[in-house]
C-alpha cells in the first residue's frame, strides 16, 4: 500500500506509543478494568479525537483511510483504546457531514481537542439489530426544545462522555418508522452518574473490551434545547439515515480493529512457536502448527486487503456498503480466528492471564457483534449482491 509522508509520520508515532506505551500497561489495565486515564491524554496529545476533523475547525483533516490504519495500529495494542475512539469519531463525523454550520462551528473544534468526548448511542434493551423498533422518544416542549424519556443500552463512553449522538422517535405515528426518528446532540455532565432527568447506572461488566465504560442510559425528562437536532429543522426525520451512514463507517473501523487484534495474536503466535520446545524441537518445526500460522497469515492479509480497499473506496467517496459489509464479516471471523488459534499454540500457557493471548481471546468476540452482527452483516452482502445480479 502507498502511503503519502503524512500518513506514515502519523502511524509511526502510534506504532512507537503502542509498542512503548501500550503492550507493556495494557494487563494493568483490563484486570482492573481501569480507564486509561495516562493512555489516553498520549492519544489526546496525538490529536488522535481531531483526527478527521477538518483543519478548519481545528482538527488533522485525514481521511478514513488513515483512521483505518490508525485504528488498526491502536487495536494491536488494545481494542478499548479504539473504543474510546471510536463513538467520538463517529459523532465528529456525522456533525461535519449533516450538522448545521453553527453545530460545526461550536461543537467540532472542541471535539478535536477532546474537551468534548462523544458516545454514540442507538441501542436500546429491546432493540438492537433491529434499530427500527427503538422506543425512546422526543417530544416538543412548550419554549420550542425536546424532552427525552427512554432508556438505551450498549452506550460506550456513555458515562464520561460530554455529547451524546442520540437516537430517537420523533414521530410514532410515521410509517414506515424510520422516517419518525430523528438524531439528537445530547449535552451532559461528562463522568456524573445522576443529573436531572437522566440517571447512568453502573459501568455494565462485559467479558472483554475492558477499561471504556458501557453503559445504560436512562431518561426521564431531560431537556435538551431546539438546536441539539442534528442538522437543525431540516434533521429532523431524517436520523435513521443519518445513524445508519454512520454505521456504514463503523463498520470499516470494526473491521481495522480486527485486522489489530488478528495481528497481535499472530506476533504473539509466531514468536512462542519459535521459543516453546516439545519432543525436542521448536513447535514451529511441527507440522500442526505450521499450518495454524499459515491459515493465519493468510487470513490476515486477506482481512487487510478487504478492510483498507473498503476505507480507500469510502474515503473517495465511492459507493461502499457491500465492502464494508464484506470487510466487517471477514476480518472479524478471522480476528476470532486468530485469537484462539493463538491460544491454541500456547497451549496450556495461553489460558493463562500472565500471556496476553487470553485478553484477544475475551476482545475478540465483541468485533463479531458489534456494529451489526455478522449474521445480518451476511443479509446485507446477500441483499446488495442480489441487487447486483438480478435476473
Ligand atoms: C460491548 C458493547 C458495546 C456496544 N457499544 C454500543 C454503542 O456505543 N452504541 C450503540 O448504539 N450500541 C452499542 N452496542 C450494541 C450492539 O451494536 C448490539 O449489541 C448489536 O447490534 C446486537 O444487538 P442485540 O444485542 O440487541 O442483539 P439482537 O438484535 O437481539 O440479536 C440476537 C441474535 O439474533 C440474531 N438476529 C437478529 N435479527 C436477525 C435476523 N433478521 N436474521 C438473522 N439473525 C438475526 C443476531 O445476529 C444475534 O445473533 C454495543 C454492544 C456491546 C456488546
Amino acid at each position: 500500500m502507498e502511503l503519502t509522508a503524512e500518513q506514515e509520520a502519523i502511524l509511526r508515532t502510534v506504532r512507537e506509543f503502542v509498542d512503548k506505551d501500550v503492550l507493556p500497561t495494557v494487563a494493568k489495565y483490563d484486570r482492573s478494568d481501569e480507564f486509561p486515564q495516562p493512555l489516553y491524554e498520549q492519544m489526546v496529545e496525538m490529536g488522535l479525537f481531531g483526527i478527521t476533523i477538518p483543519e478548519e475547525h481545528g482538527g488533522l483533516g485525514l481521511d478514513l483511510m488513515t483512521y483505518a490504519l490508525v485504528v488498526a495500529e491502536l487495536s494491536r495494542g488494545w481494542i478499548s483504546l479504539s473504543g474510546i475512539l471510536n463513538t467520538h469519531f463517529m459523532a465528529a463525523w456525522m456533525i461535519q457531514n449533516f450538522g448545521t454550520e453553527e453545530q460545526k462551528q461550536n461543537l467540532l473544534p472542541l471535539m478535536a481537542t477532546a474537551e468534548l468526548r462523544a458516545a454514540y448511542s442507538m441501542t436500546e434493551p429491546g432493540a438492537g439489530s433491529d434499530v427500527q423498533s427503538i422506543r425512546t422518544t422526543a417530544k416538543r416542549t412548550e419554549d420550542g426544545g425536546w424532552r427525552i424519556d427512554g432508556q438505551k443500552m450498549w452506550s460506550t463512553n456513555g458515562l464520561r462522555s460530554s455529547i451524546i449522538m442520540l437516537l430517537a422517535v420523533t414521530d410514532a405515528s410515521a410509517n414506515p418508522r424510520h422516517k419518525g426518528m430523528t438524531a439528537f446532540i445530547v449535552r451532559k455532565e461528562p463522568g456524573v452518574q445522576h443529573q436531572p432527568g437522566l440517571t447512568i447506572p453502573p459501568n455494565l461488566k462485559k467479558l472483554g473490551y475492558k477499561g471504556v465504560e458501557t453503559t445504560e442510559l436512562v431518561f426521564d425528562d431531560y431537556r435538551v434545547p431546539a438546536y441539539a437536532v442534528l442538522g437543525g429543522e431540516a434533521g429532523i426525520g431524517q436520523g435513521f439515515k443519518y445513524f445508519m451512514a454512520a454505521v456504514e463507517l463503523g463498520r470499516v473501523n470494526v473491521a481495522a480493529r480486527a485486522v489489530g487484534v488478528a495481528r497481535c495474536a499472530f506476533e504473539l503466535a509466531i514468536r512462542y512457536a519459535q521459543e516453546r520446545q516439545t519432543f525436542g524441537r521448536k513447535i514451529a518445526q511441527h507440522q500442526a502448527i505450521q499450518m495454524k500460522l499459515a491459515q493465519m497469515g493468510t487470513q490476515i492479509r486477506a482481512a487487510e486487503l478487504l478492510t483498507f480497499d473498503a476505507a480507500r473506496r469510502k474515503a473517495s467517496g465511492e459507493r461502499a456498503d457491500l465492502e464494508a459489509g464484506m470487510a466487517k464479516l471477514y476480518a472479524t471471523e478471522a480476528a476470532q480466528f486468530c485469537a484462539i488459534e493463538a491460544m491454541r499454540i500456547h497451549g496450556g500457557y495461553g489460558y493463562s492471564q500472565e500471556y496476553m493471548v487470553e485478553r484477544l481471546y475475551r476482545d475478540a468476540p465483541l468485533l463479531i457483534l458489534g456494529e451489526g452482527t455478522n449474521e445480518i452483516q451476511q443479509l446485507l452482502i446477500a441483499r446488495r449482491l442480489l441487487e447486483l445480479h438480478a435476473v
